[in-house]
């Protein structure tokens, strides 16, 4: 629907997903709209940035394209503003014509089973953001003197915290990683990592390429028991048997004596994580009703991520995400102006590329509610105000291009493109280098 006033968007969440919204919305025909995109963090891209492993460059190189959007003349960046700290919900709706939310899943699954909080388990999520360099990673140095570790969950978060701690850390040097986790994981203990899945091969959530890779890294023996890809039955679906190949061949291996090895453990559900004051061990009861401890000194779930509840914004504690219908969020009193595009509207399924299609159904309920976002009464510039009066400190996307060049200089010495800056102070300071 053709209109000649402005629609002005606000985005909650530089993601992929939020930025792929704002691309849907300024390449809509018809439309004339402005975007804002806020992020809690002082720099864009979400997961791209603090879930992609460091060692996925092709993916990595998504940001370029991501950029584009960022850089398009009607959408606008300000990191380090959070909803809920620096702005509720209601302002950013007095602001502005419609509110996307598109924050994703800061939290996890837990598993329910004593031992659980011992020393030395946590979730995959706090390695996968420690070796990302997220600012608000909550652990600085990740204890890596265990020489065995199990990750649980059969899914790609588990195949890469896996990859990263056994894959030859030397690898890592070309890549975004800082110095910190880089010369912690040369410092690494661990020679041993289990893989373990409460169902079979045939089960995985893997996709296949990143699968292979696992068995294809230097230095490292995979091994799978032949009985556990003997009797899968009929299989449909094309990336389960083309896992089920990969697993059957790595069952045919010949271990090499390779320094370090991953092992998987199918049907075999985590019962106790063992251990007094810190882990010492995973109990799985398997499907022949017996037990087996595995030795191990560090435990991550891996079973999946959860969203988080904002104070002001519906939330499905049940489902973990918003509460949302046909892209829009439901409120009890029906008003118009909210939606949700990404982890946080249809929960933590799906590769970076889904969201593309994602933001765009969400774009459409935009679009086709119009006339009522153009009739709502906005203040623009209110919530910014609302934000600066509480003290608030917005990174622009200059500010982020200032923290870009400081972390592609870093990258020079060590023959990278970029080494990511990992910690708060350092890049607000980076980001007020502006040219
Ligand atoms: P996921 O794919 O949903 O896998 C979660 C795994 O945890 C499943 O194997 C699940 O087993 C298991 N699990 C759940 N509850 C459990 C319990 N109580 N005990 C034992 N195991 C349990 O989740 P994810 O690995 O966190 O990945 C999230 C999304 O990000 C996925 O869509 C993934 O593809 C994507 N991702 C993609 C990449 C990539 O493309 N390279 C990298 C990272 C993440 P059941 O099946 O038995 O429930």
């Amino acid at each position: 629907m053709a209109s000649d006033k402005t629609l002005r968007v606000a985005v909650v969440g530089a993601g992929p997903a939020g930025v792929y919204m704002a691309a849907a919305l300024v390449d809509q025909p018809d439309l004339t709209v402005e975007v804002d995109i806020f992020d809690r963090l002082p720099t864009p891209f979400g997961l791209l940035r603090y879930g992609v492993a460091p060692d996925h460059l092709k993916m990595k190189a998504l940001g370029i394209t991501l950029q584009r959007t960022l850089d398009h003349d009607n959408v606008r960046f300000f990191g380090n503003l959070e909803l809920g700290r620096d702005f509720t919900a209601a302002e950013l709706l007095g602001d502005y014509n419609a509110v996307v939310y598109s924050y994703g899943a800061a939290s996890d699954k837990r598993l329910g089973i004593p031992g659980e909080e011992l020393l030395g388990s946590m979730a995959a999520r706090e390695f996968v953001v420690w070796y990302c360099d997220e600012p608000d990673a909550s652990v600085g140095d990740f204890d890596l003197t265990a020489t065995s570790a199990a990750v649980i969950g059969l899914g790609n978060v588990a195949l890469d915290a896996a990859r990263i701690l056994i894959r030859d850390p030397e690898e890592l040097s070309p890549t975004d990683v800082s110095d910190r986790v880089l010369n912690a994981l040369r410092a690494s203990a661990i020679k041993d990592v289990h893989i373990v899945g409460r169902r079979g091969p045939q089960h995985a959530k893997f996709t296949t390429k990143e699968l292979r890779e696992l068995g294809e890294l230097a230095g490292v023996d995979v091994y799978v028991d032949p009985a556990a890809v003997a009797d899968v039955g009929e299989i449909d679906d094309k990336v389960v048997a083309r896992n089920v190949e990969v697993f059957r061949e790595w069952s045919t291996r010949t271990p090499t004596g390779a320094p370090r090895r991953v092992i998987f453990h199918f049907f075999a559900t985590p019962a106790e994580v063992l251990g007094t004051d810190r882990v010492a061990g995973l109990r799985l009861s398997l499907a022949d009703g017996t037990t087996e401890d595995i030795d191990v000194q560090l435990v991550l779930r891996s079973a999946g991520y959860r969203g988080v509840a904002v104070d002001g914004v519906p939330f499905d504690d049940e489902a973990g995400t918003l509460t949302v219908a046909d892209h829009r969020v439901v409120r009890p009193d029906a008003q118009v102006g909210e939606y949700a595009c990404g982890w946080i509207k249809r929960g933590p399924t799906g590769v970076i590329g889904t969201n593309r299609s994602d933001a765009k159904e969400t774009m459409q309920s935009v679009v086709a509610d119009l006339p009522a976002l153009l009739a709502r009464e906005t203040a623009p510039g209110s919530a910014l105000a609302a934000a600066a009066s509480r003290g608030a400190e917005p990174v622009t996307l200059e500010g982020w291009a200032a923290i870009d060049r400081a972390e592609i200089e870093r990258g020079g010495p060590r023959q990278s493109a970029r080494v990511k800056i990992a910690n708060w102070d350092e890049l607000l300071e980076a980001s007020r280098a502006q040219s």
